[in-house]
Formats: structure tokens, sequence, C-alpha cells
């Protein structure tokens, strides 16, 4: 008998978890699904700009071989050199690490720092990438509390309370992914405060940072301390419509003397990876010449800024249906009135409306949320499909009130 190992048996990851194995199931019999579970551009009708697949192209040929551990020179160059202009002062390109998507990157920079029985703070919602490499890591998630009343900003007290000896590190996504909360500089500065005061590593995973609505204004942490160690973490998934080329970075920042060893770990987990898709760090370079080819869209004619604010209103006509509506992002979080639907199991609930509507969502619990009564939609998909989507998924939700 072949069993998986003990190390997965509490890891989940229920983006792509059971209700998917349904929705495959449905497909391949013939089904066709309304698809609003995953931040992927390219299914929706997005394209990455021109440069980059210029960029790919242009340098196949030189891109067979493995590339240095790290990455490219001239990209992390070009990653260094960028932070630096928006007031990083303490890193370089020795540490910018690139790897296949922010995800690798998340997944070493845990690895390379949680023992057994480590814990590290996360937000609920997470992004549950984050909890289920803490927990393969040997750690354990410990989940602070995002304030939807306050539209969905952490609650610094939680945070606090929840800080004991083998807390080791501080979690912070933003824009965030699944509530399109984006923070302050007050808030962004409490919480570069909590990591100095109790010497906690700083995570800040940035890869919305560009993708912004009204007059939301995105402030890198790691330009907001010379001293706590950061981890930044971005990528060209999201904001140069790229997840498929499967490219991002890591750049650490702040007081790196007091983290050589974690540095050592970090080259070590690089080093035995080889090296990143050689092919597409040339689209990296390509995109970091080229930052403003998302901002279109964004305006408020542009087409995902319309496609947010078509899906918000109409989420709000639903009865018993709330959300704050996001600032960034991609995603809508809204609220399914508890008094209004007695939702036990949010699962049952998802996989239930697959069934029933041929709508894929991912309910709240899966971003490790405490209640059964949140979904995640994406508003990726055209104006039609996703008004055509809501509207359904409120008749479903009349529905379950009736019943
Ligand atoms: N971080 C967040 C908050 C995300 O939403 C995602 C993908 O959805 C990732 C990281 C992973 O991105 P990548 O495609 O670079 O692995």
């Amino acid at each position: 008998m072949h069993t998986k190992s003990a190390k997965l048996k509490h890891v989940c990851y229920d983006i792509r978890g059971p209700v998917i194995v349904e929705a495959a199931r449905m497909e391949a019999a013939g089904e066709q699904i309304l698809k609003l579970n995953i931040g992927n551009p390219a299914p929706f009708g997005f394209t990455a700009p021109k440069a980059l697949l210029d960029a790919i192209g242009a340098n196949l040929h030189s891109s067979q071989g493995y590339c240095d551990a790290k990455g490219l020179p001239p990209a992390r160059e070009l990653i260094s050199n960028h932070y630096q202009a928006m007031g990083v002062n303490r890193t370089s390109i020795d540490h910018i690490f690139i790897g296949n998507g922010v995800s690798e990157l998340i997944q070493m920079s845990l690895q390379a720092l949680v023992d057994n029985g480590d814990e590290i703070l996360l937000p609920a919602p997470d992004y549950p990438l984050w909890t289920a490499c803490t927990v393969l890591a040997g750690g354990n998630a410990v989940h602070y509390r995002c304030d939807e009343s306050n539209g969905w900003q952490p609650d610094l007290d939680d945070i606090r309370a929840k800080i004991t000896p083998r807390t080791k590190g501080l979690v912070v996504i933003n824009p965030n992914n699944p509530t399109g909360a984006v923070y302050s500089k007050e808030m962004l500065l409490a919480l570069v405060d909590i990591a100095r005061e109790h010497k906690l590593v700083l995570f800040a995973d940035e890869i919305y940072d560009q993708i912004l609505y009204d007059d939301a204004v995105h402030h890198p942490m790691a330009a907001l301390s010379d001293d706590v160690l950061t981890l930044t973490f971005n990528g060209l998934s999201k904001a140069y419509l790229a997840a498929g080329f499967r490219q991002g970075w890591l750049m650490v920042s702040g007081d790196t003397s007091k983290a050589r060893d974690y540095l050592e770990g970090l080259n070590m987990l690089a080093n035995m990876r080889l090296c990143a898709n050689v092919p597409s760090q040339h689209a990296l370079l390509a995109a970091l010449g080229d930052p403003a080819s998302i901002k279109p869209l964004l305006l408020p004619t542009g087409r995902l800024c319309q496609q947010r604010d078509l899906a918000f209103d109409l989420l709000s006509q639903i009865e018993g249906v709330s959300c704050v509506k996001p600032k960034g992002g991609l995603y809508l979080f809204p609220r399914l009135d508890p008094k209004r639907f007695a939702i036990n199991n949010d699962e049952s609930l998802v996989l239930d409306l697959l069934r029933k509507e041929r709508i894929l969502l991912v309910q709240g619990t899966g971003f490790h949320y405490p209640s059964p009564d949140h979904v995640r939609i994406v508003f990726l998909p055209p104006p039609e499909v996703l008004s055509d989507a809501i509207t359904r998924f409120g008749h479903y939700l009349d529905g379950l009130a009736e019943s």
C-alpha cells in the first residue's frame, strides 16, 4: 500500500480542493461550468503585454541552460533597482530570488524558517497557500482576525494577543486576497512595529500591488523600515496577466546581518531546485521595464474596474448578501447573512450550487474564515458572464432561504 506522507495529513488547499474534482467530472460529462473560482486572467480573454511574449521569443535560444539558482542577474538587478526607487534602502541583488511563481517562493521561505511547532501568524481570511506551506513545514498556522465591519482591516489587538514565544513570522497580504482590502500606511506601520517588538519575520505578499481601484494607494511594506527583516513577494501572474509563465520574485530586506543563517537556508533551497524557468525570466525583464500595462483596465472605464462594480452591485441586490467593495485585487468576498441562510457547511453549499446552477465558487472556510457564511467570487469573466452567474447565484440563494 502506498499512502501519502504523514506530513500532508493536515495540509489543505481548498481553492483546488474536492469541489474541483466534482467540477471536472461534470465537465467530462459535457456540462458547461461558469468558473468564478480561480484568479487566472488568461482564460477570460486577458492577454499579457506583447513585450513579454516578444522577450521570451527573442531569448528562447539563449535560454536552454540552467541559470544562476537565484535567477538571471540582470532581472534581479532590475528588481532591486525597482524597490530602491520605492524607498527600500537595505536590499541588494544577492537578496533577490526568482522563482517559478510566488507559490514556490512562499514554500521555500517557510521551509527555510519554520521548525516543528513554530507559529506563523496569518490573516483570516487568508490566501490558503500560506497556511498549507506553514503546516507542510511543520509549523502551526495561527490566524489573526481581519475585521469585516472595519473594511477587513487586520485586528491589531488580536494579533498581539496571539503572539507566543514560538511565533516566528507575520504574514501580511496587501492588497488582500480574498477580501480586496488595501491597508493604510498607518496600519502597515503598526504591523511593522509589532514585528519589530517581537522579532518576527515580516512576509509581505504584494502580488496585487498594481491592481488598485478608486483612490487606493499601495505602500510597499519593505519601504517602511530599515531594520525589520521583511520578505516581499511579487510576480507576473496578476499585474502582468501572465500566470502561466510562472514567474515570481522574493526580495529580502531590512537588517539582513541578523539573518545570515536564514539566507543561507534560502540559498540552499534555491540551489536544490536548480533555477526558475529561464525563458520566462526574460518576460520578467521586459515586464519591469513596462509597469503601466494593467493601468487602463483599472480606470473607471476599464474592464476590471467595470466588472468589479457590476459584480458588487449585483451581489448587493441579493437579499441577505452584503459585501465590502474591494479596493484591490480580483475578488469579492460577500457575506451570506446567517439569519437568512442557515448554512452549516459552506463546502456543501458550494457543491450544491455547482450541481444545480453549474457555477463554481470557493467557500469562505477554504480561506480559513472561521464561520461558514462567506464565498469568494472572481470578477475576471466578461460582464455578460458575470451578470448571468450572479443572477443565478441570487436565484439559488432565494431558494435556499425559502427551503
Ligand atoms: N499570493 C497570493 C495572495 C495569490 O492570490 C496568489 C495566486 O492567486 C499567489 C500568491 C500565487 O501566485 P503565483 O502565480 O505567482 O504562484
